[in-house]
C-alpha cells in the first residue's frame, strides 16, 4: 500500500494545477490517469478547436491556410504529428520534475476512512493507494442523447470533431451551445455544408440575445443552416444520399450528413469511481460539493466534475483552491466573476448576471447597451457587435456584462474585475480607456450608467 498526503484522480487542468499547487505546498502527490495526462484541454478540445478556428479564419480571409495545412497545424498543437493519438510526455515529466508521482491507471475508492483507492493499470497488477485526502478532477464527456438509430450512425462527440483529418461530406450538429458554434464555423469555413439543429429559438442562449444574435448572423453569413426549436427524434443511419446519415426531427423534416457531431452538453464520467464506497451518490447525473468544493469527508472536487461552469480558466482556479483546502490551509472559492468566451468570429464574452437574472436574485438592475457599429471601433474595423453592461442601481456597481465582436474574450477583463472587487461605477466612469478600442465602447457605457444613476 502506497500512502501519499494527496491523492488527484484525472490529470487535466484541474488535476493538473492541483498536483502543482500541493508539491508547492510540500505535500507528497500521487496524480492517476487513465487516459492522455493533460485531460481534454490540449488534445481534444480548447487547443484543437482555438487552432482550426485560426487557421479557418485565415482562410476565410484568402489567407494562406488551407484544410492539409489546418490539419497539419492541429495535429502539431495535438503532439500528434506521423501518429494516430497524442502524445502526453510532457504532461507526465512536468508533473514528475514538479516531484509528483505520475500514475497511468483507472481510480476507484475502496473505502472512506481510511481514504484508499485502487488503480487498475493495462498489463499490471492493480495498485492500492490510501490518501491522507483526495481530489476528483474527472473531467467531463460529450452527453450522448437516446435517439432510436444513433449509434449505427457512429456520432461524433469532440474528440473526432476537433481531430478529424479528413472534410466529412456534410455534419449535422446536434445542439447550439460553445463547442457546437466554434466547430460549426471552423467546418463551414472550410465549405463542407453544415446544419445545426438547435432546440430553442436562438444558440448559445445562456448568453445576452444580441450576443446570440451576432453570432446566428456570422455562422449564417459562413454558410451554417441552423434550424431553430426544432429537435432531434432519430437517425437513419446511411439512408440518405450517397448514404449519408438521415436525422429526422420534431417538425417532421429531416437533415442530412456524413456526420452527426453531438454537442448537446456534457456527463461526468462517474462510473469507475465507486463513490458509495465514501457515501456519495449522484444525482442527475451531478454531485454537489458544498461552498468549499468539498464532497466528502476528506475529498474534493475541482473543474467540471465540480462545476458550476465547464472551462479551462475555472477548472485550473478550483485545482489549486482545493489543493490547498484539501492540505489544510485556509483558501475561499469565490464564483461571482467567472469569465465565459467563444473564440468565433464574432466573438462573444461575458461575465456576471443578466439583467433578468440579477432581478432573480433581488438586485435592483438596469441594463445599458452600445451598438458596436456605431463606436468609432466598430467603423474603423467595420466591426459589428455590442456591449451590454448590467449594473446593480442601489449599489452603484456592475453585476455584469456581456459582448459580441473582435477580440471581447480579452475586453471581457475589465469587466471581469470591476465585477470581482464591486468597483464602484464612477470609478469606472473616471477610467481611460484606450481610442477606437472595444474597451472604449465599455468605457463609454460606464459613462452613461454613472451619469444616468446619478
Ligand atoms: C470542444 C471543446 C472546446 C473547449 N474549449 C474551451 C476553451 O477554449 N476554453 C475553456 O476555458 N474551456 C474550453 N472547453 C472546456 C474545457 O476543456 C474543460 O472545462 C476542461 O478541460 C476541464 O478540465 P478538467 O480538469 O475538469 O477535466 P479533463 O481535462 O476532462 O480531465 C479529466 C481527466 O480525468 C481522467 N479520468 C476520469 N475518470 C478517471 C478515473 N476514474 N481514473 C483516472 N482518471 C480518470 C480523464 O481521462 C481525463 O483526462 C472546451 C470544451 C470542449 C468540449
Amino acid at each position: 500500500m502506497d500512502r501519499y498526503d494527496l491523492v488527484i484522480v484525472g490529470a487535466g487542468a484541474a488535476g493538473e494545477s492541483a498536483a502543482y499547487e500541493a508539491r508547492e505546498l510540500g505535500a507528497s502527490v500521487a496524480v492517476v490517469e487513465r487516459d492522455l495526462f493533460g485531460g481534454g484541454c490540449p488534445f481534444w478540445q480548447c487547443m484543437p478547436s482555438k487552432a482550426l478556428l485560426h487557421a479557418a479564419a485565415v482562410h476565410h480571409a484568402g489567407g494562406d491556410f488551407d484544410w492539409p495545412a489546418a490539419s497539419a497545424f492541429r495535429d502539431w498543437m495535438i503532439v500528434r504529428e506521423g501518429t494516430d493519438y497524442p502524445d502526453d510526455a510532457s504532461h507526465v515529466s512536468a508533473l514528475e520534475q514538479a516531484g509528483a508521482v505520475a500514475i497511468r491507471g483507472e481510480a476507484r475508492f475502496v473505502s472512506h476512512r481510511p481514504l484508499r483507492l485502487q488503480v487498475s493499470r493495462q498489463d499490471e497488477a492493480p495498485l492500492d493507494l490510501e490518501a491522507g485526502a483526495v481530489i476528483l478532477a474527472v473531467g467531463s464527456h460529450s452527453k450522448v442523447p437516446e435517439l432510436p438509430g444513433l449509434d449505427g450512425a457512429h456520432p461524433w462527440t469532440n474528440r473526432k470533431g476537433t481531430s478529424l483529418r479528413e472534410l466529412p461530406d456534410g455534419v449535422v450538429i446536434l445542439g447550439g451551445g460553445p463547442s457546437g458554434v466554434e466547430l460549426s464555423q471552423v467546418y463551414a469555413r472550410y465549405g463542407v455544408p453544415v446544419t445545426m439543429v438547435h432546440p430553442r429559438d436562438r444558440i448559445h442562449d445562456r448568453e445576452h440575445p444580441l450576443s446570440s444574435r451576432y453570432l446566428a448572423e456570422g455562422l449564417q453569413r459562413d454558410g451554417v443552416k441552423i434550424r431553430f426549436g426544432v429537435r432531434a427524434t432519430g437517425v437513419r443511419p446511411g439512408a440518405g444520399t450517397n448514404g449519408r446519415q438521415v436525422v429526422e426531427l420534431s417538425d417532421g423534416s429531416t437533415e442530412e450528413g456524413e456526420a452527426i457531431l453531438l454537442t448537446i452538453g456534457r456527463d461526468i464520467p462517474f462510473e469507475a469511481l465507486n463513490l458509495g464506497a465514501i457515501g456519495v451518490e449522484p444525482e442527475h447525473g451531478r454531485v454537489k460539493p458544498d461552498a468549499q468544493l468539498r464532497l466528502s469527508d476528506g475529498v474534493w472536487v475541482a473543474g467540471d466534475i465540480a462545476g458550476p461552469e465547464l472551462h479551462t480558466h475555472l477548472a485550473h482556479y478550483e485545482g489549486e483552491i482545493t489543493a490547498r483546502l484539501a492540505l489544510g490551509h485556509a483558501a475561499s472559492p469565490d464564483f461571482s466573476a467567472i469569465p465565459r468566451a467563444t473564440y468565433t468570429d464574432p466573438e462573444t464574452a461575458s461575465v456576471g448576471l443578466l439583467v433578468e437574472q440579477a432581478a432573480e436574485r433581488g438586485i435592483d438592475a438596469v441594463e445599458f447597451t452600445q451598438d458596436l457599429a456605431e463606436t468609432a471601433k466598430g467603423q474603423t474595423a467595420q466591426a459589428e457587435g455590442h456591449v451590454t453592461i448590467v449594473v446593480d442601481r442601489q449599489q452603484r456597481v456592475l453585476v455584469g456584462a456581456f459582448m459580441a465582436g473582435p477580440a471581447v474574450s480579452e475586453t471581457i477583463h475589465e469587466a471581469v474585475l470591476a465585477v470581482k472587487t464591486a468597483t464602484p461605477i464612477s470609478v469606472l466612469a473616471d477610467t481611460i480607456h484606450a481610442f477606437p478600442t472595444v474597451a472604449r465602447a465599455l468605457g463609454s457605457l460606464f459613462v452613461k450608467a454613472h451619469k444616468e444613476l446619478g
